[in-house]
């Protein structure tokens, strides 16, 4: 179907307003950065029902169209990026919160709401919604539940799949179907909730979600120590581990995120420091106070640290610079989100920083380190396509490393476009033969978000 012919049939078959005038070039990209790709699509829609989703997917199924489901853009790995043109599907529109009950420490709430706003519903009845990604204000529910997203909190509170009881879908053929619900305990048949959660839009849309939420701790309290380097640090990650201590957040900066962001720290950093431990005590008032001095004793231990801080309030928007901060130092960045077993976090930093001098690029990393989750980063003047070649060769030594360590390729943004060969080209044949029988089972002519994950 041709781009015009296709508005046009749309908009005889969905609400006015729904399909928008042109293809603005919004729709077109992610947030990834170096590598960010850029897709093509016939018609942009903007549904305002699950039903309406359900009519526009039926459609493209009958005549194979491609879809593409899009929540706010936030993604890293090219996963809301057309490949394949289409329809693009923004869910922006799918944001009422169908039930609230905070007495039952739940609530259903629609695909396109953004993600900080189910913090601020949550919170404002005294309730906590743990998963925590950095780009809340712009993500939405939906895109976290396809990306199965963590954030610093997900080391005690788990990641987004860890709150999804329920979960209602259109499939690849336009059934609306409802997966789980409010029920906490849910074993009948398949975990098929389980298997859309983290599915980056390849087996249907997720219009809305059953959300359980918990009790908001009474006190959070943040706490840093800072070392000469990595193996220091490493080191009072895993005492801390080891001491059966539970943070809420447990997260790291090696020497180069440390360094990019120095300057603006909340408070005095120690001379010599090469190494950064942020740490966060939840909990009611007294056991934040308790367990924050156990911490202090755990990271200081055996006299790894250089020193421990109490900071100021602004620690957790420091943490949040980081990223952008590692970005200015060259003009851009090439970031990976790799996760290893906790234990073989030290060896992780160090490999990131030896795979990219091996291919005469400098680098650093920082991340979630209580998961073993690493946000290793190539830097690169922007517009350096030399380097970004590099970068691209540097990522997948370095894969094929943190593999060997029991790794994974991604640990919080997904395959999506960007990793799907490394995918292909490193996972075990019997896996992939798997991967490709579910996604042939709910996705028959392949027409959902095509050319991602497998
Ligand atoms: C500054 C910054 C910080 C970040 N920090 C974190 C972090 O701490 N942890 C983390 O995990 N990620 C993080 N991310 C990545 C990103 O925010 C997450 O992957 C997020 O979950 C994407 O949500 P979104 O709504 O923007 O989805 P999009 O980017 O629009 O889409 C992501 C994928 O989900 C699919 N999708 C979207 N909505 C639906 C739906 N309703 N049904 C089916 N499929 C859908 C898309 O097709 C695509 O494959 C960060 C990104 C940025 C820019």
């Amino acid at each position: 179907v041709k781009p015009r012919a296709l508005r046009s049939e749309l908009r005889k078959l969905l609400e006015p307003g729904s399909v928008l005038p042109d293809v603005a070039p919004l729709y077109l990209v992610d947030a990834a950065g170096a590598l960010g790709f850029v897709g093509s699509a016939d018609a942009i829609v903007r549904p305002v029902s699950a039903h309406e989703v359900a009519t526009l997917v039926a459609w493209c199924d009958s005549h194979d169209v491609p879809v593409t489901p899009r929540g706010g853009g936030t993604g890293l790995s090219g996963g809301a990026v057309p490949l394949e043109g289409g329809v693009v599907v923004d869910m922006v529109r799918l944001r009422r919160v169908r039930a609230l009950d905070p007495l039952q420490w739940r609530m259903q709430v629609e695909a396109g709401l953004p993600t900080g706003e189910v913090h601020r519903l949550a919170r404002e009845n005294g309730l906590l919604y743990p998963p925590d990604p950095g780009a809340s204000e712009q993500s939405q529910l939906g895109g976290n539940v396809a990306t199965n997203a963590g954030g610093p909190h997900a080391f005690k509170y788990g990641v987004t799949g860890a709150w999804v009881t329920g979960l209602e879908v259109v499939t690849a053929s336009g059934d609306l179907v409802q997966l789980g619900g409010a029920t906490r305990k849910d074993v009948a048949g398949y975990d098929l909730r389980r298997l859309f959660i983290g599915s980056e839009g390849t087996l249907g849309i997720v219009t809305a979600a059953w959300l359980r939420l918990t009790p908001a701790p009474e006190r959070r309290l943040a706490l840093t120590a800072f070392y000469p380097g990595t193996p220091e640090g490493a080191a009072a990650i895993q005492q801390v581990i080891g001491s059966g201590l539970v943070p809420a957040a447990l997260e790291y900066l090696d020497p180069g995120a440390l360094a990019a962001v120095a300057a603006t720290y909340p408070g005095q950093l120690p001379v010599g420091a090469g190494f950064a431990v942020l740490a966060e005590a939840d909990g009611g008032h007294d056991e934040a106070l308790t367990l924050r001095e156990a911490l202090a004793d755990a990271l200081s231990d055996g006299a790894l640290a250089l020193e421990c801080h109490v900071p100021a309030d602004a620690l957790w928007r420091w943490r949040d610079s980081v990223s952008g901060a590692v970005a200015s130092i060259l003009g851009s960045k090439f970031s990976e989100d790799v996760a290893v077993p906790v234990d073989r976090l030290g060896e992780a930093i160090e490999i990131t920083i030896e795979v990219a001098a091996a291919h005469g690029l400098p680098a650093c990393s920082w991340g979630h380190a209580g998961d073993g989750n690493l946000h290793s980063t190539f830097l690169l003047a922007a517009g350096d396509v030399d380097a970004l070649s590099r970068a691209e060769d540097a990522a997948a030594a370095l894969f094929a490393q943190i593999r060997a360590l029991g790794g994974s390729l991604s640990g919080e943004h997904g395959i999506g476009s960007f990793k799907r060969h490394h995918l292909l080209a490193m996972h075990d044949p019997a896996e992939l033969r798997l991967l490709r029988a579910v996604k042939r089972a709910l996705d028959p002519k392949g027409l959902m978000n095509p050319g991602k994950v497998i």
